[in-house]
C-alpha cells in the first residue's frame, strides 16, 4: 500500500516543534520520569556532548525503571498485606519445623507459582501463621508477583455477597489475576453461619492454575466444620494437598514467648527470645 512518495516524505516535515509543549506531550505520553528527569539530563547531555540516542536511550530506561517500582507499589497496596510483617523480621530459629532455605526458595517464586501449586500452614494461635503467610506475599511482590492477602471468612463473605447479586463469576475473575491468594485462619470459617461452598468453588476454580497460601489453627479432621458436607471437605482437601508444601509449625507461641520474656523478673533482658546456640546475628 506504501507508496515511494510516502517512502521518501520526511516524517518530520509536518511536525512543528514547540518546546513548550514538552511537558503537555511526555504527560499525554503518561512519561512521568521523563517529565521530572529530562531537563537536567538534557543540560548534561549538551554539557558533555552526548550522542542524541545515548541521551534518549538513558531517558527511557530511567522511565522504565520507574514503571516497574511503581507497579509493584501498587502491587502492595492491592496486596493488603499486614504491616510489618517480613521475612527478615521473621526469627526462623524459634520455629524449628520451618525451613528457611526452603522458604527463601518459595519466596523466589517460579514454578510453584507457575503450576498452580498451594503452601498449607498448620499450628495453634500465636505460632507465626500469618506472619510467615504475609512475609512470603510481601517477597514475592516484591519479586513483582501479584498477591492478595485476605482473612478467609472476610473473603467468604465477599463470596456470598457477589453469589447473591450475581457477580460470583466477575469476582472469580478479579481473584484470578492473583498469582498467590493467601487465605489466613481457613478453620474460622463456619458453615452453619451461611453457604461456605462458595470456598470450595474457589478452591476448584484455582486448582492447578493459582496457588492459594492457608494458614488453619484445626487439622483437616475438623474441615467438616467449613464446608458444607463430607463429600465436599474431601474434595476441597483432595484438590489442596494435591501438590502442596505442608508446614506444620507447633512451637510455643511467639506472642506468650516474648509476652514472657519482657515480664518483669524474667531472665531475659531482650525483647527477642533467648538467645539458644549460635544465632548470634541479628
Ligand atoms: P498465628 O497466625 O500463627 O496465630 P502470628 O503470625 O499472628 O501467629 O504471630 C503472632 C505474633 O508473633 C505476631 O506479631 C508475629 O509477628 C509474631 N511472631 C510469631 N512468630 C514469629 C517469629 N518466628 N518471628 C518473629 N515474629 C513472630
Ligand atoms: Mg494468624
Amino acid at each position: 500500500m506504501m507508496s515511494t512518495d510516502d517512502q521518501d516524505r520526511d516524517p518530520i516535515a509536518p511536525v512543528t516543534v514547540d518546546l513548550a509543549r514538552l511537558p503537555e506531550l511526555l504527560t499525554a505520553l503518561r512519561l512521568p520520569t521523563i517529565a521530572r528527569l529530562w531537563a537536567q539530563l538534557a543540560e548534561r547531555s549538551d554539557r558533555e556532548g552526548w550522542p542524541a540516542a545515548r541521551f534518549l536511550a538513558t531517558l527511557l530506561e530511567l522511565e522504565l525503571a520507574e514503571r516497574y517500582q511503581r507497579r509493584i507499589q501498587r502491587h502492595l497496596q492491592e496486596a493488603e498485606l499486614p504491616v510489618g510483617k517480613s521475612l527478615t523480621t521473621f526469627d526462623f530459629a524459634s520455629v524449628p519445623t520451618v525451613n528457611m532455605s526452603q522458604i527463601n526458595a518459595l519466596a523466589a517464586g517460579g514454578s510453584w507459582l507457575d503450576k498452580g501449586a498451594n503452601i498449607l500452614a498448620f499450628g495453634p494461635p500465636g505460632v507465626g501463621k500469618s506472619h510467615l503467610s504475609a512475609a512470603l506475599g510481601r517477597a514475592l511482590v516484591e519479586k513483582g508477583y501479584r498477591v492478595l492477602y485476605t482473612r478467609t471468612t472476610d473473603l467468604v463473605q465477599r463470596l456470598q455477597a457477589a453469589r447473591r447479586d450475581l457477580l460470583l463469576e466477575s469476582l472469580m475473575d478479579k481473584l484470578d489475576k492473583y498469582d498467590l491468594l493467601i487465605l489466613d485462619d481457613i478453620s474460622y470459617v463456619r458453615k452453619d453461619q451461611a453457604e461456605t461452598s462458595v470456598l470450595f468453588e474457589l478452591i476448584s476454580a484455582r486448582y492447578e492454575r493459582r496457588s492459594l497460601f492457608i494458614t488453619a489453627n484445626k487439622p483437616f479432621g475438623q474441615w467438616d466444620e467449613i464446608f458444607p458436607d463430607k463429600a465436599m471437605t474431601v474434595a476441597a482437601i483432595d484438590r489442596l494437598v494435591h501438590h502442596a508444601v505442608i508446614l506444620e509449625i507447633n512451637t510455643e507461641s511467639y506472642r506468650r514467648k516474648t509476652a514472657v520474656s519482657r515480664a518483669p523478673g524474667s531472665s531475659s533482658t531482650s525483647k527477642t527470645k533467648k538467645s539458644t546456640q549460635d544465632d548470634s546475628d541479628e
